[in-house]
């Protein structure tokens, strides 16, 4: 068989793997390029197999950077099975239709300039319809159930503790007799996360191919993040601001949700302000994302499950609202303290969170409560990170609110509860393949597991491919893709540009604050040198 690397190699996103066992081409996952535009462009790079050719998809989960391009396959000519657990489908029949409105809604933004300029108009990677057309394609699997495929392929979906409807996928492929075991992990839970059942372990396999999102870091505030979340709050209850809380549509919306429910249990005393405050949940997919948890109480944990029996239902309460309409979204801009707001996108860079940041980071009183990843570059991570003014919608905002952040939510396990994984092994893998990190996270995890328990691990380029046969070792075929070695040096011209655009904007201040002659003089000189060298690289670029 041959193993290939599609997507999510030294990076978070458009995680995808082939696998081809005779004639019999499998994908697992198909996700989606997400972040700068550079990388977004990989969306259109076609497969090393024509779609038509791809007999199944097998989905870990419904997050886009694992299920966006399914769409794209279907439009591109694949007409096999996509394997998905019941929960997964029901979250793909919204996420995926979704992210069809933003591929056209972009598109068509992009369109407009182009035609002014004369240019070539472009398609989108699929629209909204493509997205619910391809969803007759998902065949619903059981947690747990041993699935033939064909004659010599067997698959099964294990619960991963990362989503609602997540797995890892066992796979036995039996060439010569033999018969050769893959995990691929997709992405491994948190312990402990609301709603969610903690992932399982797996036993034995003979390789794994894991993620290593977390692979360089601990989560902090594991265990007490109720607490903490709960002082947070509170806090900003009683001085009076508004609690803004950015979070990703599906996951962590709902768990935060399950949050205040329980925390609605706690003696009264406690929680009364909370009890008083008005909870607003302003995304239309959250509010549908909700509805499906809703529907799925078989992915429920021990304590979940018990609400429900006891009538209660763990996703609502009495002052939580859901504001649907755009006009609705709008009315929460005037409120000036006393509420809580969960709005999407997570990493604030899409969406309705933008206009509560606007309203509410220049309020001293209000609170920011990041609980989710913010990935370099984003408005998010620049909140975070302390800026004292940033821009949103073009208008400048200064950072007045308080900012703060719990990462015990995270749906990825850290490195400590990645090698715990691996350590409940009772057979461990011969090699481990790490994906889905960047760089450090997984250069150091790769070390942790060769200190640790003396496994091998490979870590791929795009569009590596490793022949696995069962009585050999496992050899290397390198013909990594030539055109993804434009993007570091796309990504390096655009820091320059983003670079020099922040200086412009910080001379401009000055000009108008206070002018310091030298420090010009400086950057005027500067400036000069690396103009007669961008002559020079212009021309190189021609
Ligand atoms: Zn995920």
């Amino acid at each position: 068989m041959k193993l290939t690397f599609l997507g999510a190699t030294r990076t978070v996103t458009g995680s995808c793997s082939l696998l081809e066992v005779g004639r019999t081409k499998i994908l697992i996952d198909c996700g989606m390029f997400q972040g700068r535009a550079q990388e977004e462009a990989m969306n259109e790079q076609p497969l090393p197999v024509p779609p038509s050719e791809v007999d199944y998809v097998l989905l870990t989960h419904a997050h886009i950077d694992h299920s966006g391009r399914v769409p794209w396959l279907y439009v591109n000519g694949f007409e096999g099975e996509v394997l998905a657990t019941k929960a997964a489908t029901d979250l793909c029949g919204l996420l995926l239709p979704d992210s069809g409105h933003i591929q056209e809604f972009e598109i068509e933004w992009k369109n407009r300039k182009r035609k002014r300029a004369g240019r070539k108009l472009l398609e989108p990677l699929y629209t909204h319809l493509q997205a619910q057309e391809c969803m007759k394609l998902f065949r619903t699997v059981a947690y747990d159930d041993k699935i033939q495929l064909t004659d010599n392929i067997t698959v099964r979906y294990r619960n991963s503790g990362h989503m609602l409807g997540s797995a890892f996928i066992e796979v036995w492929v039996r060439e010569d007799q033999k018969e050769t075991k893959l995990v691929f992990t997709g992405d491994i839970g948190n312990r402990d996360i609301p709603i969610l059942k903690d992932p399982e372990y797996i036993q034995e396999t003979d390789y794994l191919i894991m993620e290593s999102t977390y692979g360089d870091r601990i989560h902090q505030d594991r265990k007490n993040k109720a607490e903490k979340f709960l002082n947070i709050v509170l806090e900003t209850l009683d001085r009076g601001g508004n609690v803004i809380i950015p979070s990703f549509a599906v996951g962590r919306t709902q768990e935060i949700i399950y949050e205040i429910n329980k925390t609605l249990t706690f003696p009264p005393e406690k929680v009364k302000k909370l009890m008083d405050a008005p909870v607003y949940l302003d995304s239309p997919l959250a509010i549908s994302a909700t509805e499906v948890y809703r529907n799925n109480l078989e992915c429920y944990d021990e304590e979940a499950r018990c609400y429900v029996e006891n009538g209660d239902n763990p996703l609502d309460f009495p002052n939580l609202h859901f504001t649907r309409t755009a006009d609705e979204s709008k009315t929460l801009n005037k409120i000036a303290g006393g509420c809580i707001v969960i709005s999407a996108s997570g990493m604030c860079e899409a969406g309705r969170i933008k206009h509560h940041l606007k309203h509410n980071l220049w309020r001293e009183k209000s609170t920011i409560l990041f609980v989710g990843y913010q990935a370099e570059g984003t408005l998010g991570q620049r909140i975070l990170d302390g800026a004292k003014k940033v821009k949103i919608f073009g208008e400048e905002i200064s950072v007045n609110a308080q900012i703060e952040s719990i990462d015990g939510y995270s749906g990825h396990a850290d490195y400590v509860g990645l090698l715990d994984w691996i350590g409940k092994f009772e057979h461990k893998p011969k090699r481990i393949f790490l994906v889905h990190g960047n760089e450090k996270a997984m250069t150091s995890l790769s070390e942790k597991i060769k200190d640790e328990y003396s496994i091998e691990t490979i870590i791929p380029s795009r569009e590596e491919s490793f022949v696995i046969e069962a009585q050999r070792e496992i050899s290397r075929e390198i013909h990594a893709d030539r055109r993804f070695r434009y993007l570091p040096v796309i990504n390096l011209l655009e820091d320059v540009k983003e670079g020099i655009s922040d200086m412009a904007e910080l001379l401009m201040d000055e000009m108008i604050e206070g002018v310091d002659d030298k420090r010009l003089t400086d950057i005027s000189k500067k400036l000069k040198l690396l103009q007669k060298e961008m002559v020079g690289l212009l021309e190189a670029g021609k």
